[in-house]
């Protein structure tokens, strides 16, 4: 049995939970409340399944204020200068960076990964992105664009030219698996372009959020501009994403959820971008460098659990070196220490609930029952049942659900191939065109794999690389639109033309 101990939390951390985690956590119009209904829902540390504490259940009239006040905030943080929003965004980080051990003790606390997974990856990530999208709020530009129209009046010209807006109020929606890096993919664009912001974070991760519109607030954001509502995905996040006053959902999230978000949207034609599962392909050449790959698919897969959206979760092995390379993961995967997230040993934290961890563990014992072997893994540890030792599956076709569905936990399918061709068919046989990773030391092959394969990102070398700089998104059905880079501000930004005889 896995022996899970919570160590002590810092002073400052315990004192966000007894100011924000007692249900008082909507932010509306740059004030903290209740849900007007009083209710609240538990949040619990998913190592022990203890309670930390309570946010507010949002009902229809909450979220009712908070798009009200976030089209009240529009037209003022609409007419700041990109200087002005360019300073705050830049402010939001450097409060970040000050506040980053406890902002990184309290996303483990509430979601489960590794202390040194928040600290080092995900709110650096986070910061940055506030950092880039600081840069890219001063360098929004329209076109001034000649045109072929001769039927002015004597003696006039026609001008014509297109500028930059804001799109309006975005309701941005977030998932659980990584919650303050994928807010900030949301809030720094979106406010960069001079949107105003309801966010719905996910219910079972809300803490960090939380702390995020405080410091927010501090750095001179102002009031409307953000508005945050907790509760449930099918209350709060469905009366978000109907609600008439929203211009735009930027939602991540499953592929499931995304059809209900498409559906919500449709009947006000409301900007939409999309951020899916995924089932991406982790694929191992014949020449590929095996002592940087074994490490680096492993981690493609066994990362925060592998609660990953972009996680390597079908690895395609060369079969000169399959034997070489399973063998090498399951033993990576064997040496990964699992425990409290908080525990500075801990490289391996527990899912993210009791119920995930179990739609985990079930799609491991369906695959067996279809005939497929577990080399390693697939059994929930812990008292709280939340745990899954990183897991190898293998012996499986390609019509088996553990192939084709995006599983979300520390499990790998692994399968072996004889020809390039082969490969590319397989690693695209699948509804999902979220990411992939060719791992190969010949040029040609790299780029011959990375523009045939039907994937948002590729990566040569390497998995699960990112900054804020690249966009990422999927196609097929992981998505539509792209978070980070210049790609993500055009999502929150419309073209006006403006035509004028002069
Ligand atoms: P989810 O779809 O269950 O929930 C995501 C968010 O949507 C939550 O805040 C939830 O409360 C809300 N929600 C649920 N139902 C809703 C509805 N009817 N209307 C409006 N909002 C609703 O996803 P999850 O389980 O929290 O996260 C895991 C999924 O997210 C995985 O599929 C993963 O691949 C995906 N993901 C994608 C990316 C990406 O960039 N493509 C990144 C991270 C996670």
């Amino acid at each position: 049995m896995l022996q899970i101990d919570r160590p002590g939390l810092r002073p400052q951390t315990q004192s966000f939970l007894d100011r924000r985690a007692s249900g008082e956590g909507l932010l509306i119009d740059g004030a903290w409340t209740q849900a007007a209904g009083g209710g609240t829902l538990p949040t619990v540390d998913p190592a022990t399944n203890a309670e930390i504490g309570r946010i507010a259940d949002a009902g229809e009239g909450d979220v009712d204020s908070a798009v009200l006040a976030a089209r009240r905030a529009l037209p003022g943080w609409k007419a700041t200068t990109p200087a002005q929003r360019a300073r705050i965004l830049w402010a939001i980080a450097d409060l970040l960076e000050a506040r980053i051990d406890e902002l990184a003790e309290l996303e483990t606390l509430d979601q489960g990964k590794p202390l040194f997974v928040g600290r080092w990856a995900e709110i650096p990530g986070a910061i940055n992105q506030f950092r880039f999208f600081a840069g890219q709020a001063m360098a929004i530009e329209g076109r001034v664009i000649d045109n072929s129209i001769d039927y002015q009046p004597a003696g006039k010209q026609v001008r014509s030219w297109t500028v930059r807006e804001p799109v309006g109020v975005v309701a941005a929606i977030v998932p659980w698996n990584s919650p303050v890096v994928l807010t900030a993919m949301k809030l720094a664009p979106a406010l960069a372009a001079g949107c105003t912001i309801v966010l719905k974070p996910a219910e079972d991760t809300s803490l960090t959020a939380l702390m995020l519109g405080e410091l927010m607030m501090e750095a001179g954001l102002p009031a409307g501009v953000l508005n945050i509502v907790t509760g449930l995905g099918s209350r709060t996040g469905a009366a978000l994403a109907n609600h008439p006053g929203v211009s735009k959902i930027a939602f991540t999230g499953s592929t499931q959820t995304g059809r209900a978000i498409m559906d919500s949207a449709k009947r006000d034609f409301k900007r939409v971008t999309l951020e899916l599962g995924g089932k991406s392909p982790s694929i191992v050449m014949p020449d590929a460098d095996l002592d940087l790959t074994i490490p680096g698919v492993a981690n493609g897969i066994f990362f925060n659990a592998g609660q990953v959206c972009i996680a390597g979760s079908r690895l395609y092995v060369h079969r000169s070196i399959y034997d070489q390379v399973v063998d090498g993961v399951v033993r990576y995967g064997k040496g990964l220490t699992m425990g409290h997230g908080l525990a500075a040993e801990t490289q391996m934290g527990p899912l993210v609930s009791g119920r995930h961890a179990a739609r985990v563990a079930q799609f491991v014992d369906t695959a067996r029952q279809d005939g497929a072997t577990v080399l390693s893994g697939g059994e929930l540890l812990g008292e709280a049942q939340t745990f899954i030792a990183p897991t190898v599956v293998v012996d499986v076709r390609p019509d088996m659900e553990i192939v084709r569905e995006e599983v979300f936990g520390p499990v790998v399918v692994a399968q072996p191939f004889d020809e390039v061709e082969e490969v590319i068919e397989s690693a695209n046989a699948s509804h999902y065109g979220l990411a992939a990773s060719v791992w190969t030391q010949s040029l040609s092959t790299a780029h011959r794999m990375s523009s045939a394969i039907e994937a948002g990102t590729v990566w040569i070398n390497c998995h699960a690389m990112y900054d804020a700089s690249l966009p990422i998104g999927g196609i097929k059905q992981s998505g539509s639109g792209r978070d980070s880079g210049r790609q993500a501000l055009d999502g929150y930004l419309e073209w006006k033309t403006v035509c004028a005889v002069l």
